[in-house]
This record gives structure tokens, C-alpha cells and sequence, in this order.
């Protein structure tokens, strides 16, 4: 028999923890490369779960694009989940990289991306977790350099205690000026502090250590440069995104992803000017990529990963100058290929309705629409000016093409928010719910404002806590009974990221004594600690109603001295105009309001209007229909080493990934939200290896099963092999029909369980007559198990049986051990079960 490895293990007690997925790596698209030949190690780390991480645009652009210099190597880790930091922490070990299992503490550099404030907590975790000292002051020689970047880093003062140096801006100019700076110091043999020296000095870096606080009586007056001819830190903009490729091979997840799909970047910035806004001030300008481009991207993304969804992204991408004809040009690529597409951030108004036709072509999971504000008045103070018939007016005809999801976003707590704007929220939702019409279903979600900074609301308060919970219980008893979905956010997150968000270096003391109670996950509601915020912030000397409270626009704010290329006196203008609930007009069609984001070197808004034109549509009818006979294959495959660890779900996942791109001609079910036809035996547990799985897949023509086979085998990730495909008749029985046993062995090397010991468990079981077991613990009825199992034998280091289908029922192989051997959890975690061959009808 050919080899049949586990996988060495993560972590010790990996087999126990929840998603085993999410920590092996392996994946398609997952870069390889030999660390002893790069002159500079990174750990992207990403301070949330693998499938959030996974999920992250900028992650991946950041993962490629640093890979793509041959000087460097990027490796990702994500925050182990509470189970797996238990099993990690008792083994003693560190938390490592999925590429390479490299512990954190060992890389050059730790790169953060920090998505949203509440992400705090779990970075000085993941530090700690890795073995690198959490506070930047104790880090020495041959510890690694933390970077942190991201939109939440616009503030970067909270964690500054703890990170190195903030990367401010758009990753794609940094990577190979940080590469250089690595370079050198590694061919120099530089010393921790002249190397953090030098990052300091590469545009859009800010090291927080060259700066000090002021005071005055307690008051905080500004900041002040160690070295006078320091520059100021300056975020980064990367000008004309058509010359920063995207990802064309991103890693296709193995646990799946929040977003199981291809995102396209079609545009970054927003000029719209929605005054609460952070992403739509901090990414200024607007540059969009030419609709070649998005093509190109797209269609070569979807060749390599064979997702089945791509998404078009931007802030808000009915802005897209390019999207009419750049949406038609994929709508007949995608249909053709049976792949979604989805356009997540509309925006009232934005959308033609000739395209919201095309996307009617699809399947509709719900149309997302986001008034912020329910009144005229409010939408003119946050500057998102939506007419409220026009919104009516769409939603009847998104309705009228079929659209019966409809979900609205509000933000409660906006500034000069009155009980009427409140009220409101209840009037539009139901005039929308009652313009979707009959069995529509609208959901209405209120997230809390939280004044950002660099933003004209930044000088704003927040609402307390249990301000915040009455406005929300309001809603809740009016909404009641309407027929529309309620949904809100935790009030006390947001309050906490309403803390952070315009913090300053006190935050360090509130996160350290948050580490300390163990705080972390802090944006997960169900996993909140309540008592370690309210013992921290105690314990900080952090006065809530003053880090909520408004602020004068003639102090200081804590991110003063980082040149955001928002000029204060224009968010200071807007902040007036809101006051007066006066709009500004979005600088592409009204002009520049001199917001100071764009400037003489090349940095400005860059649309796609002159771009080039895409060839003449060529279809725009329907795709070609399938043909009515159709051909079957059978598909024997191994499963071990890391693939043991995939549930039945993401096999699927992954074979469905697969054999899109191998091209073969596929065969899907009709209607609106086609599916591959592809079959598999019954689900084997996780953490059992097979010798023999089966799949039966459908095509559209008859294809050599060697060419599948070799097509196929070059397309699955580590752990899977196919060993054989064979084409059977169509109308053969289903697998689960014609499976009439299955042989299995069991690796007992590692047990020091005495061999005798196992025969007389066999002989004992074999003179029964019966051994009833439960297979569940709802189970009405037991089974019995000496029906089910037969040849069951004991030698040369394996237990071997064979377990038969009976009426249609199976048993688990684990029942069987657990039953006739008493095997306990820790026994489990010692073997290796592999499904050894199946037995058919008329085999
Ligand atoms: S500087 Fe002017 S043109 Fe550029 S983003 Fe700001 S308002 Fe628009």
C-alpha cells in the first residue's frame, strides 16, 4: 500500500480544536518558496480568523505583491481561535505560519493589517502567542520588526506602545522600497534599531518611538519629533492602480471564507464625501483601473481558482465610470461559465436600470442599500444626499425584475440626530418594505456612529451607552410586528471602538490591561468580555464620558502630526456645513473643494472614462444550451496527510474549485443558480485518511477517463490523489445505493495497548449475540453492531474490519472501535483510521 501519513500535526491536540482547516495550509494559489534563498522573512499577520483573513482584499494584494520580489518571502498567520490558542499555549508551543510552520518570533518582520479597531486586543496576542515581546520598547536584536497598516491605522496612537513602525497608505509602493531597506541591513549585518531607523525614512512610514507626546497640566498639546529634520509622516497613495497588478492566483481557501470569491478591484477612493466616512477620506483620490484591466483580472482570476462567484469591489462601485460596459462584457462571461456576479457596495441611484437587468440573469441573494440617515434633513448633514422617492422609485423596479431580498443599513447616533430622524428609520423602512411587495423580505440594521478620525465628524461625541440602547430598544418595539427583519450592533462595541478610534497613547495602558484579563476577539459580540473592559478602563483611568465627548476644534487631536492628505481646514469646513445641513457636491461632477488629497506629482482622481473601449459585445443572448445526453465518470481518490482534515463541505468545495479548472465540459442543473452535477460517497468523517473515496461527475460530452484523470490530478491540493476514473453508465445507481460495504484499517502503532489485549476484545465481541450501541444520543432505536461489522482481526500493528450497509445504514468506524475496544478520546488522538477500499453491487 502507498504511503498514507497524517500530517504532522500544527500543534499538538490539533485533531481536537473546531475547523481543523483553518490552520494547515496547503492551499491551491498558497506560495511556496525556499526560505534559506530570500534576504527577508515576513509574517502577514491577520488579527482575525482564517476565514475573515481569507476573505480580506488588501490581505491578499499585500501576500502577493510582497511575494512577487524574489528577495522576500511573506507567510500568513491568522488568530488562532480560543480552542486552538488553549492547545497551543498547553504544548508550550508558538504561534507559527501556514506556509512553513515558522514560529512569529523567528521572521524578520510581522506585518499586521488592522481592518478595524477592535482588532487591538487580538494583535498583543498574537505577539505573545508568537514569542515576540509585546511592547516595542522590550523588543532587542533578532527580534522581528512589527509593522501594522490599514485604514484603521489612520490613528495609529492607541497601539503604538506595541508596534514598531505604521505603514499609512496603499501597500503597492512600499514593497520593494521595504525589501531594499531589508537587503541592505541583512548584507550589512545592521542592528535592530539602525534597521527600524531606516524604515522610518521610507514614504508613509511613521515610527512611533521618534515621537513624544506634549503636555500641559495634563493636557495633551500636541507631538514633537526626537530629530527636527524627521519628515512628517505621510500617508502613501498609489496613483495610477493600473500599473499594480491584482492577484490573478490568489489562494483559494480551504475552511470557507466569509466571501467565497474572486473580488475585483475596479476603483479605490471616494469622493462622494459622506461626512462620517473614514474609508472615503483615507483612500482620496479616486483612481479607477481600466475595464481591460477588470477583465483581465477577472477571467484569469476565475481560470485559476475555478470560484463560482466574482465580485466587482470598490467603495462604491455604481461610481465606476467604466461599469455599464465593463458589467456586460462579464455578465456573458460569467453566465457561460456558471459563475455569479455580485456588485456588494450600490449605492442609491447608481444603478442603470439596463444593468440591474443583466444582473437579474443571476441568481438574486438580495439587493444591500445603505441611506445611512432616514430624512432629508440628516442625509444633507452627512452629505449623502438620496432623494427618498428615488430610493422607492428603485426598489420598485429592483421588485419588478425580481429582487425579493432587500437589506437597508442606518446609522444611528449621527450628529443633530433628532427623535424624528429616528422615527424615520421605522417610516422608510416600511415604505420599502411595502414598495418590495408581497413576501419580500427587508431587513433594517443599525450600526452606532463613531466619530473617525480624519473625518469632519471627528471633532464629534458618541452617544453614551445607554443612550445608544434606548434609541436601539425604540426600534426594536416599532419595527415589531411590520414584517421587517431588525438587526443592530452591539452597543458596547461600538463604544469601545468609539474609545480607540480617537484614542491616544493612554489606549496602550487600557490594552495592555486588557491582554492581561485575556481580552481578545473583542468584535465577536458573543465572545465580548465585559468585565475585562470594565476592570481595564478602571484600572487605564479612562473617563468614558470625556473619550466620548465632543471635541474643541482649537485642541490638538492625537493624530495631528500625520499628514493624512486631508487638509484639517477642509474637514474643519465640512464640519460647519454639516451644522447647517449644507451638502457638498462630489468633486468629479461639482469640482475640487480642496480637500488636499491630490496634488502636482501625479496624485489625483483618475478615471476610466478615456480608457480604451472593449471590443463589441459579442452575444448578450442566452447561453448555449447543454446538449441532452450527457456522460458519467466515477472518480476514486485518495485522502490523507492534510486533506484528512476537510469536511465533507469543503471537499466539495474543493473538487467543485477543481474541476472548473481543469475545463472539461461540465455539466450543471438548470435555472437561476445552476450547480455542478457531481456526486460524492457518503461524507467520511474528519481526521480519517481513505484509500478509496469515490465521486461520480456529469459531462456534456464524452471525454478518455485518462485525460480527466490527468487533467483532474494536476488541479487538487496536497492530500488529495486521484487514482482512477472510469466512465460508467448514466443510468447506473447512485452511490449511496451501490456502496454495499467498507473495509477500514487502523494504525495502533503508537498505543501501548498490549495485542492480546485487542483479541480478546474481538473474541468477546464475537461470542455475542448481539451489541445494541446508539450511533447518536437522540437516537430512538440502537443498532447492532454485530450485524454491521465483519472481519474484524488484529495483527502487525493495524486492527483491520469491514462494516456492511444494512438497510440502507451505515456505521462509523469510530463506533465501532469506541464499542468493541473501548478506544477513549485520547486513544483517538493516537491512531491513524483510513478507509482501506468499498465494496459495490455487482463488484
Ligand atoms: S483634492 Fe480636489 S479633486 Fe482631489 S480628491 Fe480632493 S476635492 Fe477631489
Amino acid at each position: 500500500m502507498e504511503k498514507k501519513e497524517r500530517h504532522p500535526d500544527p500543534f499538538p491536540g490539533f485533531g481536537r480544536v473546531q475547523r481543523p482547516t483553518r490552520y494547515i495550509g496547503g492551499e491551491v494559489g498558497s506560495i511556496m518558496k525556499d526560505p534559506a534563498k530570500v534576504n527577508c522573512r515576513i509574517a502577514l499577520a491577520f488579527p482575525d480568523v482564517y476565514e475573515i483573513g481569507m476573505s480580506h482584499l488588501g490581505y491578499s494584494i499585500v501576500y502577493h505583491g510582497f511575494n512577487s520580489d524574489r528577495r522576500v518571502y511573506a507567510e500568513r498567520v491568522f488568530a488562532p481561535w480560543f480552542d486552538a490558542e488553549e492547545e497551543i499555549r498547553k504544548a508550550n508551543q508558538k504561534l507559527s505560519t501556514l506556509e512553513t510552520g515558522t514560529p512569529l518570533s523567528d521572521f524578520d518582520i510581522i506585518g499586521f493589517t488592522l481592518s478595524h479597531e477592535l482588532a487591538a486586543t487580538n494583535v498583543l496576542n498574537m505577539l505573545d502567542l508568537g514569542g515576540v515581546p509585546v511592547l516595542a520598547g522590550d523588543r532587542r536584536d533578532g527580534d522581528p520588526i512589527v509593522i501594522a497598516g490599514g485604514c484603521s491605522a489612520a490613528n495609529p496612537e492607541p497601539l503604538s506602545d506595541f508596534i514598531d513602525a505604521f505603514y499609512l497608505g496603499d501597500a503597492e509602493p512600499v514593497f520593494s522600497e521595504l525589501a531594499d531597506v531589508l537587503t541592505e541591513a541583512r548584507e550589512k549585518k545592521w542592528p535592530r534599531n539602525k534597521i527600524v531607523e531606516a524604515i522610518a525614512y521610507i514614504g508613509g512610514m511613521y515610527v512611533p518611538s521618534f515621537f513624544d507626546p506634549q503636555y500641559e497640566n495634563g493636557k495633551f498639546t500636541g507631538m514633537l519629533t526626537r530629530t527636527q529634520s524627521f519628515p512628517t509622516p505621510t500617508r502613501r497613495v498609489a496613483a495610477d492602480l493600473d500599473n499594480y497588478p491584482l492577484p490573478d492566483k490568489p489562494v483559494i481557501p480551504l475552511a470557507e471564507a466569509v466571501h467565497n470569491r474572486i473580488a475585483v478591484e475596479v476603483a479605490r477612493g471616494c469622493t462622494r464625501g459622506c461626512r462620517f466616512c473614514e474609508a472615503g477620506m483615507y483612500y482620496r483620490p479616486v483612481r479607477e483601473r481600466s475595464p481591460k484591466n477588470v477583465i483581465g483580472y477577472a477571467c484569469a482570476a476565475l481560470d485559476n481558482t475555478g470560484h463560482e462567484e466574482l465580485s466587482l469591489m470598490a467603495l462604491t462601485t455604481g461610481d465606476y465610470t467604466r461599469l455599464g460596459e465593463t458589467l456586460r462584457a462579464l455578465v456573458d462571461e460569467c453566465e457561460e461559465r456558471r459563475v455569479e456576479i455580485s456588485l456588494p457596495s450600490m449605492r442609491f441611484g447608481t444603478l442603470e436600470k439596463s444593468l440591474a437587468s443583466e444582473l437579474a440573469r443571476f441568481r438574486k441573494t438580495g439587493f444591500t442599500l445603505a441611506p445611512e440617515a432616514a430624512t432629508d434633513r440628516l442625509r444633507r448633514v452627512i452629505n449623502k444626499v438620496i432623494d427618498e422617492e428615488q430610493m422607492i422609485a428603485e426598489v420598485t423596479a429592483l421588485a419588478g425584475m425580481g429582487w425579493k431580498q432587500f437589506k437597508l443599513y442606518f446609522i444611528i447616533g449621527l450628529p443633530t440626530e433628532t427623535e424624528k430622524d429616528i422615527k424615520g428609520i421605522v417610516e422608510l423602512s416600511k415604505k420599502i418594505k411595502s414598495a418590495a411587495g408581497k413576501g419580500a423580505k427587508v431587513t433594517a440594521s443599525a450600526s452606532t456612529f463613531v466619530p473617525k478620525p480624519f473625518t469632519p465628524f471627528q471633532w464629534e461625541a458618541m452617544l453614551p451607552l445607554d443612550e445608544i440602547h434606548r434609541r436601539q430598544s425604540f426600534l426594536r418595539t416599532e419595527l415589531g410586528g411590520s414584517g421587517i427583519k431588525w438587526k443592530y450592533h452591539d452597543a458596547r462595541t461600538s463604544v469601545v471602538e468609539g474609545v480607540l478610534a480617537r484614542g491616544g497613547r493612554e489606549c496602550g495602558r487600557l490594552l495592555l490591561e486588557l491582554h492581561k484579563r485575556g481580552a481578545k476577539f473583542c468584535a465577536w459580540t458573543d465572545y465580548f468580555n465585559k468585565e475585562a473592559w470594565n476592570e481595564s478602563f478602571a484600572a487605564a483611568g479612562i473617563d468614558l464620558d470625556k473619550a466620548l465627548g465632543t471635541k474643541e476644534v482649537a485642541d490638538p487631536l492625537p493624530w495631528d502630526h500625520i499628514d493624512m492628505r486631508i487638509d484639517r481646514k477642509f474637514l474643519e469646513s465640512e464640519r460647519e456645513k454639516a451644522h447647517r445641513a449644507e451638502p457638498t457636491p462630489d468633486c468629479r461632477v461639482g469640482g475640487c473643494v480642496d480637500c488636499g488629497a491630490c496634488d502636482s506629482s501625479g496624485t489625483e482622481t483618475r478615471l476610466a472614462a478615456d480608457a480604451p473601449a472593449l471590443p463589441e459585445r459579442k452575444s448578450g443572448q442566452d447561453i448555449s444550451p447543454q446538449p441532452e445526453t450527457f456522460s458519467r465518470y466515477r472518480i476514486t481518490f485518495r485522502k490523507f496527510g492534510k486533506a484528512i482534515f476537510l469536511g465533507h463541505l469543503e471537499l466539495k468545495s474543493v473538487f467543485e474549485k477543481a474541476l472548473r479548472r481543469t475545463k472539461l465540459p461540465l455539466r450543471f442543473t438548470r435555472g437561476f443558480h445552476p450547480q455542478m452535477r457531481l456526486v460524492f460517497s457518503p461524507p467520511l468523517p474528519v481526521g480519517i485518511a481513505s484509500e478509496a473515496e469515490l465521486a461520480d461527475v456529469f459531462l456534456n460530452e464524452e471525454v478518455e477517463p485518462n485525460k480527466i484523470l490527468d487533467r483532474l490530478r494536476a488541479e487538487v491540493p496536497e492530500g488529495l490523489e486521484i487514482t482512477r476514473v472510469t466512465e460508467i453508465q448514466p443510468q447506473q445507481s447512485s452511490l449511496q445505493q451501490a456502496i454495499t460495504a467498507t473495509t477500514y484499517s487502523v494504525d495502533i502503532s503508537q498505543l501501548e495497548i498490549p495485542p492480546a489485549q485487542l483479541e480478546k476484545s474481538i473474541y468477546n465481541f464475537e461470542k455475542l449475540d448481539e451489541m445494541p450501541v446508539m450511533r447518536k444520543q437522540d437516537d430512538r432505536a440502537p443498532m447492532d453492531l454485530k450485524i454491521f461489522v465483519q472481519d474484524i482481526s488484529v495483527a502487525s500493528g493495524q486492527i483491520k474490519f469491514s462494516t456492511d450497509v444494512v438497510d440502507g445504514f451505515m456505521v462509523r468506524a469510530a463506533l465501532v472501535l469506541e464499542h468493541i475496544f473501548e478506544f477513549t478520546d485520547e486513544t483517538f488522538e493516537k491512531v491513524l483510521i483510513t478507509k482501506t477500499g468499498i465494496e459495490m453491487e455487482n463488484s
